[in-house]
């Protein structure tokens, strides 16, 4: 089936619905049965037919009906052996591609890691995802539904929102998804579990905090010099060093949450002592962790990862003026499903492939 023609298949969107809104929109005479849906949706199930609890003759309604109602599919997948991370790409209803990634950590433990956008339109110098320009923001369905694709792989017990995308320009819809992954009567993921990673949006950690989702919140940072910041990252363009601690000063008091600083470590860029002279006196009153991240090369930016004497003189200079910080490497490296590497590149090759 070419791609056209099965975007045209029937599509019921049922992720992110209530048992409540499931009931409505499949018009069910029996409100338990939105319920049992409901369950085989956070479970992964992918059609009508697996849901055997239902009556035959009410799978067969459905099916008919209301055709698919997982609205995205998977079109390509790249596996990590040595860490187990694996990278989709997700062909949406109207054909846009996005990519979500699976890390896992030292300790087994899987992270999922979810797109909020199609593209950014945020023009990090550093970052892949920003070379595509904004497409458009993506729906709660559309984020669930990453999570429940990556749930087929293994249990998620984190979610960070790192994909592509900056989720505080689509708050509306993340913030949707995050209260559908938290449901006690469902996913229940606790919001201690959840960490939003933003470029520095300001207007977008203000909503935040006053939403009151207690979510971790994790800014990347890239240099705390208001010059090399603006190069690298047009956000600070318009809202400035000063203007983000202050946003991030009250995100920390109104939710509790000790926040990161997402450092990416660009060499000959960022590294040297000034600049970490720099970085601890922004950390310094913000109670914050500080993640070293050397740069994971991406394909036609003009960016070095620094060397191993160059990341241990940075740590050490932090150290020494009492930053608490960690050296972060990547365990999606080898997949290109790093924070900054998710672009088109799967979605690309599956193209190619003539799989889409
Ligand atoms: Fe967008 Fe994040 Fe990339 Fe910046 S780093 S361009 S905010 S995806």
């Amino acid at each position: 089936m070419d791609s056209l023609s099965r975007n045209e298949a029937k599509i019921t969107e049922l992720t992110g619905l209530s048992p409540s809104e499931i009931s409505e929109a499949l018009s069910l005479d029996k409100s338990y049965q939105g319920k049992q849906i409901y369950k085989w949706i956070i479970k992964g199930a992918e059609s009508f037919a697996e849901m055997t609890d239902l009556p035959a003759s009410l799978r067969n309604r459905l099916e008919n009906e209301y055709g698919r109602f997982f609205a995205s599919k998977r079109v390509a997948e790249d596996f990590d052996k040595a860490t187990g991370a694996v990278k989709l790409a997700l062909e949406l209803k109207d054909g846009a591609l996005i990519e979500c990634v699976m890390l896992v950590d030292a300790d087994g433990e899987r992270t999922a890691c979810l797109s909020s956008q199609v593209g950014c339109a945020m023009g990090c110098a550093f970052c892949k995802t920003g070379t595509m320009g904004l497409v458009r923001n993506l729906s709660k369905s559309e984020i669930i539904e990453q999570f429940l694709t990556l749930s087929r792989y293994g249990r998620l017990e984190h979610i960070v929102f790192m994909g592509m995308g900056e989720p505080l320009a689509n708050l509306k819809a993340v913030a949707g998804a995050i209260r559908y992954f938290n449901d006690p009567d469902g996913i229940n993921l606790s919001m201690r579990r959840i960490t939003v990673s933003t470029c520095g949006l300001v207007p977008g950690i203000r909503e935040l905090s006053e939403l009151k989702l207690p979510v971790k919140l994790a800014v990347s940072l890239v240099s705390a010099d208001n010059e090399t910041r603006s190069a690298l990252m047009p956000v600070n363009k318009r809202y400035g060093l000063a203007e983000l601690k202050s946003a991030l000063v009250r995100f920390r008091k109104a939710s509790g949450r000790r926040l990161t600083l997402e450092y990416c470590m660009l060499s000959g860029v960022n590294t040297d002592r000034r600049a970490a002279e720099q970085l601890a006196s922004f950390a310094k009153g913000l109670d914050a962790f500080v993640n070293l991240i050397p740069w994971n090369p991406a394909e036609g930016l003009p960016y070095k990862t620094p060397s191993t004497a160059e990341i241990e003189a940075f740590t050490n200079e932090l150290t020494r003026r009492g930053i608490s910080c960690t050296r972060r490497f990547s365990r999606g490296r080898s997949i290109n499903g790093a924070c900054g590497q998710l672009a088109t590149s799967t979605a690309r090759r599956a193209a190619k492939k003539g799989e889409i």
